[in-house]
């Protein structure tokens, strides 16, 4: 598998993030789906849970949303730690990281998603607004068109397709447990094929400096 790596800007640095992608059937990802184990993650850990309408039980099951596509794209966005070496605290490390990583994923997904005809599934649920409208229960989104659940929120179960996809580990942080790198997964549901080429053009006139590892 090929793995591409892009400059993502900061004020403070030049991160390289690195990028590998995988097309697959859509129906490929519906054994990963586990909506029980999802159903008692998300109930008792998430403040999210009930909270927003991208989550849990508002979100709709991979199987249901994915019907209508015929193909997965799979993304896997990651970044080393050692490089944040500007950064005194491991948890500032990670945050920093995790920002640059979903604000640039999302960013480059959304446009991707939208010339591919397709769906995204996110890495996090939706922050469209300061506050969900089902926070305040109101009776719906505020933006529906542009809500997008995560492939958690569907049910997926993100670390096994990781492995399974890209023999990639999720590495979690702890006090104790300080990971060599941060990651994330998002994937776009097309009926469409999204060639290379299409990835290179993106890149480029997102203006994100763009090549093979
Ligand atoms: S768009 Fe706004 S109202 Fe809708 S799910 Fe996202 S945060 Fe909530």
């Amino acid at each position: 598998m090929k793995e591409y790596r892009f400059i993502a800007e900061t004020p403070s640095a030049k991160i390289v993030v690195c990028l590998n992608y995988i097309k697959v059937s859509a129906k490929s990802l519906i054994p990963y789906e586990n909506n029980n184990s999802l159903k008692i993650r998300c109930e008792q850990g998430c403040q999210n849970y009930n909270n927003k309408w991208s989550c849990p039980p508002h979100s709709p099951k991979y199987s249901v949303i994915s019907k209508k596509f015929n193909n997965a794209y799979v993304f896997l966005f990651y970044c080393h730690l050692e490089q944040f070496s500007y950064i005194k605290t491991p948890y500032m490390k990670i945050r920093v990281a995790n920002s640059i990583l979903k604000s640039r994923s999302d960013k480059i997904i959304r446009q991707l998603e939208k010339e591919s005809n397709g769906k995204m599934l996110a890495n996090n649920s939706c922050r469209l607004c300061k506050e969900c409208s089902c926070k305040t229960k109101e009776s719906k989104c505020k933006k529906p068109s542009k809500l997008r659940f995560s492939m958690e929120s569907v049910g997926l179960n993100v670390e096994s397709i990781a492995m399974d996809f890209f023999d990639h580990k999720l590495l979690s942080y702890s006090k104790d447990n300080v990971p060599l790198y941060s990651s994330v997964v998002t994937t776009i549901l097309t009926n469409e094929i999204i060639e290379e080429d299409k990835i290179n053009e993106l890149f480029l006139n997102m203006g994100i400096e763009f090549y093979l590892a």
